[in-house]
């Protein structure tokens, strides 16, 4: 089993087509793009790279992104494509944890050379150039032969409690995910497209797999990131497109399209699906993506060690409005995907009866062979094939499963678990309010105090007390936020998720934390 012969199957079987557009213009059709991976395949095992070693690559999002991972591929060697936004440090820290030997960057991501590696590779040069050469056959270079549980992809997690950890991501875990795209999110033929907005080191990379299984184009913006005029154009041009985002960008679209009065029929004339995962969407957010946007939306839950692959939350039940539960279903992340078995379970990991919350367990041919070079990690996170994943929810009676948080953002206040999330929920649903995120605070009183942080809309002006009365009218007094930081944004990884880590710092040392970041959070 190996992803390479995703390609060399399209190749034959469309090879004048067009597969890959930087922005508009066509970059390679398939043909090309697998005689460009052969190439790169032969000439990295003739520089002695070995089936199983590591190839990083530390790159804004590029049309070369696609040719360099099935190119790897080809060759056998594991692909550890790592966040564009991390400092150099981080990275040399993931070059030395796994012993990449070479890597492939861009310029601007990557301006100086990186310690401890025996090549790095400009992508935008001559020698990337020589290296990504087309072979006149491509059917000569042999693709390696690789098992099903050998690692196709060293996928290092975002490491907010820590140092990152590796994660094995193997062949046979991202051909399920490839498979599982067309049962639980979304069919595709030929014709359709898919664009990289959010980074490929992540989600959307992962999708690149399912769209080259369907023989669909691929289109990376000329931009290389997320603006979403450049998007909607794109769709018009060369869409409907499909597109993977986290609710961030998801949120940037829909902004776009109010503010450029595009409705339901232009967004559909641009996007096909957008697919939204990788952190919390918020109903309220939702149901004016669904207003605006119209059906064109599907809900993931996964993480990198059961990569895209636990729940689904489908068109169909995003559009069943008269549903009797679709209020409760819109909150949350859908049913299992098909090739895993979800469970709640106890600390011990013992499943909890339908409704009762706990430790969301995942098992199945997507999860994860467990952490590089990392067996105590392993033996933690898989226990009897069961993927405990450190998120806190519970599953209604129908299987839709409802998360709360992160176990390590539960407040605990005065004795009682309040999951930020519910309350954020709620602050989201005040007049003038953009942004919420919802952090517990030591208190020598209470154990933690609820804090929260809110970002207006533009030419909103928020009011402590106009919120706090908002607070008290839905939910308990308990829960409610005993202090607010009115802020002009969230600290957001490149992936779109909000560094509460970063908040509670903020909260615990103030000082400090504006000396090293500034203060973009700290007014208020
Ligand atoms: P990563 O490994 O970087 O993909 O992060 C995975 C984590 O993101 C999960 O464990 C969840 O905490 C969160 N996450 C992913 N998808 C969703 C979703 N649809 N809703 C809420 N949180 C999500």
């Amino acid at each position: 089993m190996n992803l390479a012969h995703l390609l060399l199957r399209q190749s034959l079987l469309q090879p004048e087509s067009v597969a890959v557009f930087e922005g508009t213009a066509p970059h390679a059709t398939f043909g090309q793009w697998a005689a460009r991976a052969a190439g790169l395949a032969q000439r990295l095992r003739g520089a002695g790279l070995m089936p199983g070693d590591r190839v990083l690559m530390f790159m804004r999002n590029h049309p070369r992104y696609l040719e360099l991972l099935w190119g790897a591929w080809w060759a056998g060697l594991v692909v550890v494509p790592v966040n564009a936004k991390l400092h150099v440090r981080e990275v040399e820290w993931i070059v030395a944890n796994a012993q990449a030997r070479w890597a492939f960057v861009t310029q601007d991501v990557a301006p100086q050379a990186l310690a401890g590696l025996a090549r790095q590779v400009d992508v935008a040069s001559a020698e990337a150039d020589a290296l990504l050469a087309p072979v006149p056959d491509f059917m000569a270079v042999p693709v390696a032969a690789r098992e099903p549980g050998d690692v196709a992809w060293l996928f290092y997690t975002s490491g907010t409690t820590g140092r990152p950890k590796g994660v094995m991501i193997t062949q046979r875990n991202l051909m399920t995910m490839g498979l599982t795209y067309f049962v639980d999110v979304d069919a595709v033929t030929a014709g359709d497209a898919i664009v990289y907005a959010a980074p490929m080191s992540h989600g959307a990379g992962f999708y690149a797999i399912p769209h080259l299984m369907a023989g669909a184009r691929h289109v990376v913006p000329a931009s290389g990131g997320v603006d979403p005029a450049e998007l909607f154009a794109l769709g018009a041009q060369l869409g409907p497109l499909s597109t993977f985002a986290a609710p961030t960008i998801v949120k940037r679209l829909v902004e776009h399209a109010e503010q450029a009065g595009l409705d339901a029929a232009a967004s559909a004339r641009s996007f096909k699906t957008i697919v939204y995962g990788g952190a919390p969407m918020y109903v309220a957010d939702i149901q004016r993506a669904l207003r605006v946007m119209g059906p064109r939306f599907v809900q993931i839950y996964g993480q990198g060690e059961t990569p895209m692959v636990a729940t689904a939350l489908a068109r169909r039940h995003l559009g069943d409005t008269t549903h009797p539960r679709h209020a409760a279903r819109i909150a949350s992340v859908g049913v299992a995907q098909t090739p895993v078995q979800l469970r709640i379970g106890d600390a011990g990991g013992r499943e909890l009866p339908t409704g009762e919350v706990g430790e969301v367990m995942v098992r199945g041919d997507s999860v994860m062979a467990g952490y590089w070079g990392d067996p105590e990690a392993t033996a933690a996170a898989l226990r009897d094939g069961w993927l405990f994943t450190g998120d806190v929810g519970c599953v209604d009676a129908d299987g839709f499963l409802t998360l709360k948080d992160r176990s390590k953002d539960l407040i605990i206040s005065g004795g009682s678990n309040i999951y930020p999330r519910e309350v954020e929920e709620v602050l989201l649903t005040a007049p003038g309010v953009a942004e919420a995120a919802v952090v517990g605070a030591p208190d020598p009183e209470w154990g933690e105090v609820v804090v929260a942080f809110v970002v207006a809309r533009p030419g909103a002006v928020l009011d402590e007390r106009q919120l706090d009365a908002h607070c008290l009218a839905q939910m308990a007094r308990f829960k409610r936020p005993k202090q607010y930081r009115l802020v002009s944004a969230l600290p957001k990884n490149n992936y779109g998720k909000v560094l509460k880590t970063a908040l509670r710092e903020q909260l615990a040392d103030p000082l400090r934390w504006g000396r090293e970041h500034g203060t973009p959070t700290g007014a208020g």
